[in-house]
């Protein structure tokens, strides 16, 4: 019985759960089902189960798979580290984007974002547990790029995305989403009213700290291979 079916009435039923322990709305997260290296077949299932916000990390294969279900009203999220070079696919083809991490990406994005379109929506991917190899800004700079963004016409900054270093510890998995929590609750900007925290190892600890959406794969497709 471990199919996506199963998985996914066993995931919103955590996501509830952890709402009510958190004594927040129901419905106050939103699953954004991460459906890299996932077939377009595989993302029809979950579609036909509800679900219609999609994070994808590969360019090309998104694109690919965007193709393949553009008679499917989903709302792309684009979650992975960002090229130059790939700016304008993203701007084109994207509802949202949650991984920009300096200005220049969120310029071109800006640029190439078509006026015709809404604007795109954007988060800044923050690096609170403050490792090297991971991408982000440092919090310190978080107060610069909002102002900066904000400014960008055909962008929407809607708030930050974090992936914390992994930890087993409850306790542990709270602290960076708590921190970055108070960081934008600071700087008393009502439109930046999201926070991409959280994935299938930290759900419970992302939605207690705030999470607005948390971005889940293998604990709604499997194991990817
Ligand atoms: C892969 C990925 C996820 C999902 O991770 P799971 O552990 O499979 O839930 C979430 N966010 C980002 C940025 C990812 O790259």
């Amino acid at each position: 019985m471990n199919s996506i079916k199963q998985r996914f009435a066993d995931l919103n039923a955590q996501i509830t759960h952890a709402e009510y322990n958190a004594h927040r709305p129901l419905h106050s997260v939103q699953l954004l089902a991460v459906s890299k290296t996932q077939s377009a077949s595989t993302i029809a299932q979950a579609y036909y189960l509800g679900q219609r916000h999609f994070g994808e990390n590969y360019l090309q294969e998104a694109l690919s798979k965007q193709r393949q279900l553009s008679a499917f009203a989903i709302c792309w999220h684009f979650i992975g580290p960002i090229q130059s070079n790939k700016t304008k696919l993203i701007a084109r083809h994207f509802h949202w984007v949650h991984s920009v991490d300096r200005l220049k990406i969120a310029q071109r994005l800006n640029e190439q974002r078509s006026a015709q379109l809404p604007p795109l929506n954007i988060c800044l991917q923050v690096n609170v547990s403050n490792e090297d190899s991971k991408s982000g800004i440092a919090l310190a700079q978080l107060h610069e790029l909002v102002n900066d963004i904000r400014q960008l016409k055909n962008l929407r900054l809607r708030g930050v995305m974090a992936i914390p270093a992994p930890q087993a510890d409850y306790a542990l998995q709270c602290q960076p989403y708590r921190i970055l929590y108070q960081a934008v609750q600071a700087l008393k900007l009502p439109e930046l009213d999201t926070f991409s925290f959280g994935m299938s190892g930290d759900l419970h600890a992302a939605i207690a700290e705030g999470a607005t959406i948390v971005r889940v794969g293998t604990a709604l497709f499997g194991q990817r291979s």
